[in-house]
């Protein structure tokens, strides 16, 4: 039986002013800013716990991530994490570990000075010439009858085969787009998935051009805004990567405290009305029953084939939109082995392993170097991610045969032949890991935007919209926030 939660009508008291549907990272983060803003919310979660991809877990005296590892430590994250009560919990990795790449058979460091640059065989002579050529302006454009049908959006590949050659794309810029999308270079679009360096090369003078321009601007800007910054958030050093003392999920958790009993765990929405006053009536599966809420806005945060089934009744073309997104399936496979079961110190943030290398992992992220108090004494383990758009067949394997798979690699590139079996310490199938900013998906944005024009006090945000990583997340949550807080404030209930 329906259990009426907020009154229907114009002048109902009940009315929430917004209703979340997720209590991922985004979800939280927007919350607590409407909640700042002295806006009613309600968070609806259908999970047992919050943090939607974050998860991280513990036993036998290790602590590991089976989401995201680590975040770059953007402003508007450590600000939410010091406003969270994380000041000290906050923990950064070295930045000047090397990142590795698998080739030939070595684990060759990626270069991060000129003078390691030129010692580097990662590339050839004529490979890193063609890459600084390209890198500072001396490209080709961007032509061909294909590409003119696609409106001239490039494909990863195109893009950067074009700005930096083929090499380097082959074994910098491919294995780089696996450890972010586990994408497929050929699919991914250029504009959508790295807005920023396409944005580099409008400014002109090559990507380090563009890039140093893009500097300058954003300088001139802090300049401007002039605020003070605030000393209780750290400053990290330029190439740190972060997390908590106790893992990532400390922060969605810290939020959802902050947020109280405005979160609701095991609610799951399962459809949405709206109703003749431009609000929006929820029916809700709660342990208790199924509930009706009533909200003036709606915020969901929730994947795109979720959000594709709440709209298909509301919104056809979004949802038909929505429905091209894909996110394939990765796998997060945990394991360690004794120390000295490695052929060599675990002494960098991790590897990745271009494709042309025939290995089924994609990279390898060293996590017990990253963080302290991630393994017990005379103990590493290892994060390693599997499967993704170029080997979507990782769905159907069991998590016995992707953990055999994973250690056949690793005995490959890291460890000793002598190695013993490994202590799996999870293997997490994410079904739908990662969405794609593949070519056309800005077009699909930009229909679903069109579409919700129709739907004042409808808005939605996730990691297929503002960028994939955490920070991205926390950064576009707040702003959707301020745009449902300034559609609130002249809303037309
Ligand atoms: C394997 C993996 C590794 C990653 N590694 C990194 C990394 O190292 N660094 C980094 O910065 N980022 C990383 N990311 C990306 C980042 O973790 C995510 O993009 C981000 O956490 C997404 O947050 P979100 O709140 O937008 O969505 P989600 O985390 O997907 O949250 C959505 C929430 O909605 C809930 N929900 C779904 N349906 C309903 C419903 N009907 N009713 C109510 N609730 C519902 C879900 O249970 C979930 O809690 C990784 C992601 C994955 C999957």
């Amino acid at each position: 039986m329906t259990e009426l939660t907020a009154g229907l009508g114009p002048s109902s008291a009940g009315v929430l002013d917004t209703l979340v549907v997720g209590a991922g990272i985004s979800g939280l983060t927007a919350a607590l800013r409407l909640t700042q803003r002295d806006r009613s919310v309600l968070v609806l979660e259908h999970q047992e716990r919050v943090g939607g991809c974050i998860t991280t877990a513990s036993g036998e005296g290790f602590l590991w991530e089976e989401g995201p590892n680590s975040f770059a430590p953007t402003p508007e994250l450590l600000e939410l994490a010091v406003e969270v009560g994380l000041r000290d919990e906050l923990v950064f990795a070295d930045g000047n570990l090397p990142r590795y790449v698998y080739w030939r058979g070595e684990l060759l460091p990626v270069p991060m000075t000129p003078g390691a640059f030129w010692r580097s065989r990662l590339l050839s002579e004529g490979g890193k010439l063609r890459l600084l050529l390209g890198a500072f302006g001396f490209t080709p454009p961007a032509m061909g009858p294909e590409l003119a049908a696609r409106g001239g959006e490039e494909t990863i590949r195109e893009f950067f085969s074009r700005h930096l050659g083929s090499e380097a794309v082959e074994r910098l810029v491919s294995p780089f787009v696996s450890g972010v999308y586990a994408g497929d270079i050929d699919a991914l679009s250029a504009s959508a998935a790295f807005r920023r360096m396409a944005n580099m090369e409008a400014q002109g003078g090559g990507l380090v051009g563009g890039a140093m321009r893009v500097l300058l601007a954003r300088r001139r800007d802090r300049a401007k805004a002039a605020t003070k910054p605030n000393p209780q958030i750290p400053k990290p050093k330029r190439g740190q990567l972060g997390s908590f003392r106790t893992g990532i999920q400390a922060l969605p958790e810290a939020v959802a405290a902050k947020l109280g009993d405005r979160v609701k765990l095991r609610w799951r929405v399962e459809k949405i009305h709206r109703t003749p006053y431009g609000t929006y009536a929820v029916d809700v599966a709660t342990p208790e029953g199924l509930q009706l809420i009533e909200a003036r806005s709606l915020l969901l945060t929730v994947p795109t084939q979720i959000v594709a089934d709440l709209l298909w009744n509301l919104a056809p073309e979004a949802s038909q939109a929505l429905q091209g997104i894909y996110y394939p399936p990765v796998a997060c496979v945990i394991v360690a082995y004794p120390t000295d079961a490695y052929r060599r110190p675990l002494d960098g943030f991790g590897n990745l392993i271009p494709r042309s290398a025939g290995l089924k992992t994609l990279g390898t992220i060293w996590a017990s170097t990253l963080f302290p108090g991630r393994a017990p004494e005379g103990w590493a383990h290892t994060i390693n991610f599997i499967g993704g758009a170029t080997y979507p067949d990782i769905a159907q394997m069991t998590p016995d045969a992707i953990a055999q798979q994973v250690d056949a690699d690793l005995r490959q590139i890291l460890l000793k032949p002598d190695a013993p079996e490994p202590k799996v310490l999870a293997v997490r199938l994410w079904r739908r890991a990662i969405p794609q900013y593949e070519i056309g998906h800005q077009r699909r944005l930009d229909t679903v935007a069109a579409a919700l024009e129709r739907l004042p006090g409808l808005h939605l945000y996730s990691n297929y919209i503002g960028g994939v990583s955490v920070g991205d997340c926390i950064k576009g949550g707040a702003a959707e926030a301020a745009r449902i807080d300034q559609y609130l404030a002249g809303g037309s209930h």
